[in-house]
């Protein structure tokens, strides 16, 4: 296997592409075409600095594929990204979009820029330039590119976003549709920020519900008391390290920046938070042991550990001394093809990035369907289904001589509020898209793991839909 360095993400996506692409059920040339990038689209422009200087910005929007629209992904600010990172992750999204069936192409954005130096009126500068150069190029709106937040991004700059746009779009109704993971009161959805956190909860939940592939761990069926450590304490690592330790795990080790804490008598990541927020750091957490690398953490004894940082984490280098039984990959490519490789080998149950983390872009497709709608999940039916379930309650009283409690009376109640709406939703799409995962690894004894099972579903998902686009030349 050549060995992939840090700077070859697209590397080591088609690597594991190219190894499911044997297993799938579709022609060779159909396959080279679902592999493809389709467009890279890479632009400069200048913003003035604090000191008056002007700096140039490079950045990027890829769109890996477009065998549906619109193409959809995060955009990411970091002073390391770069092309063949945007390129990778964009096909990421294309074969993730395919698993969870989020009817979307692919895309991905990069700013190399730093945001932790840059003042709140720079980063606004930049997001507005930015949307500005992509409406340019027809690559952001509502049927063609919806971006997203990314590492280095959030609600903020997707507000900003979605204002620059609309205001480029005068009249157009659907605007607020061009950009998803906005603030709940500039038409984002209930949910979306917790969302990649919470489709990572319910992924691992399902996978430890397994009885075989418990049993081959070692591991009791269930969540309650799995050991957990998470690496990254931003949006994605806090709500999965939350969403499992109300589930019954036991968060006994955290990884940031600066350094790494572990407690086998359990963390709670509202704690260490506010721990960090009052000392500018995680370490010296009251009752928690100081781990002197920050990599340690991935290291150190539990049952689950969750990469929610970078990628390129798990590597050839420290694989082997991971002590985890499954690895849940809350960030994009946290695992190289060789650090995989020797995960495989010890037995470890890696629950893939393509799929794990992609309760993001499943509730980003909620937001888009709500803006597009004009209206609020569940505004039209909650009244009149709550009346029908009170009359079948009444019914019931009726006929059995009994009265419901109040309390009986409400856990009745169908509820029908966005939030509600969309974690079902939610939570439909993770199971059984874990069940689709399953299905697929059991129909050849040589699909050698869930990657790959993703890989090859993505593979065939895609291939199919763009025969029956028919559009082939
Ligand atoms: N950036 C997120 C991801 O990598 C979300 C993408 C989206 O919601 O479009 O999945």
């Amino acid at each position: 296997m050549a060995k992939t360095g840090p700077n070859e993400l697209l590397a080591s996506v088609d690597h594991y592409f190219d190894r499911a692409a044997q297993f799938a059920r579709i022609t060779p040339d159909l396959v080279a075409q679902v592999k493809a990038v389709n467009s890279v689209y890479r632009f400069q422009f200048p913003v003035r600095q604090r000191d008056g200087r002007i700096r140039v910005v490079s950045a990027w929007r890829v769109q890996h594929s477009h065998h549906r629209l619109p193409v959809k992904g995060g955009i990411r600010y970091s002073p390391d990204v770069n092309e063949d990172e945007v390129m990778g992750l964009a096909a990421l999204m294309t074969y993730k979009c395919a698993v969870v069936d989020v009817p979307f192409g692919g895309a991905k954005g990069g700013v190399q820029i730093d945001p932790h130096t840059l003042d709140v009126e720079q980063l606004e500068r930049v997001t507005r330039r930015y949307t500005a150069e992509l409406v340019k190029k027809n690559f952001i709106g509502p049927g063609v590119d919806v971006p997203a937040p990314d590492y280095g991004t959030g609600e903020r700059e997707m507000s900003w976003i979605a204002d620059t746009y609309a205001a480029l779009n005068p009249g157009s109704l659907d605007a607020f549709a061009c950009v998803t993971g906005k603030p709940t009161s500039q038409n984002g959805i209930h949910g979306r920020r917790e969302a990649t956190g919470r489709g990572l909860f319910f992924a691992v939940r399902e996978a430890c519900s397994q009885p075989d592939d418990m049993k081959r761990l070692g591991l009791a069926v269930g969540l309650s008391d799995k050991r957990v450590i998470v690496q990254g304490l931003g949006n994605v690592g806090y709500h999965a390290a939350k969403f499992c330790r109300e589930g019954g795990a036991v968060l006994v080790g955290i990884a940031e920046r600066e350094g790494a804490i572990y407690s086998p008598a359990g963390l709670n990541e509202d704690e260490v938070l506010a721990h960090r927020k009052a000392t500018g750091t995680i370490l010296d957490f009251p009752g928690a042991t100081n781990l002197v690398r920050a990599n340690e953490a991935l290291e150190a004894e539990c049952d689950i550990l969750i990469p929610a940082a970078l990628e390129n984490q798990i590597t050839d280098e420290n694989a082997p001394r991971i002590r985890a039984k499954i690895v849940l990959e809350g960030a994009n490519g946290p695992t190289t093809p060789e650090g995989e490789a020797i995960l495989l080998h010890k037995g470890i149950l890696v629950i893939p990035d393509l799929y794990a983390n992609a309760g993001g872009v499943t509730v980003s497709y909620f937001e888009w369907l709500k803006n597009l709608a004009h209206i609020k999940f569940g505004r039209l039916e909650k009244r009149n289904a709550q009346a029908s379930a009170r009359r079948m309650l009444q019914a019931v009283e009726w006929a059995s001589g009994t009265t419901f409690t109040d309390r009986q009376r409400a856990d009745l109640m169908p509820e029908l509020d966005e939030e509600t709406i969309v974690n079902s939703g939610l939570e439909e799409t993770m199971i059984s898209a874990y069940h689709d995962l399953l299905a697929t690894k059991r129909r050849d004894a040589r699909i050698p793991d869930l990657r790959t099972a993703a890989f090859i579903n993505a593979i065939e998902k895609v291939g199919r839909a763009y025969l029956d686009l028919g559009v082939f030349p």
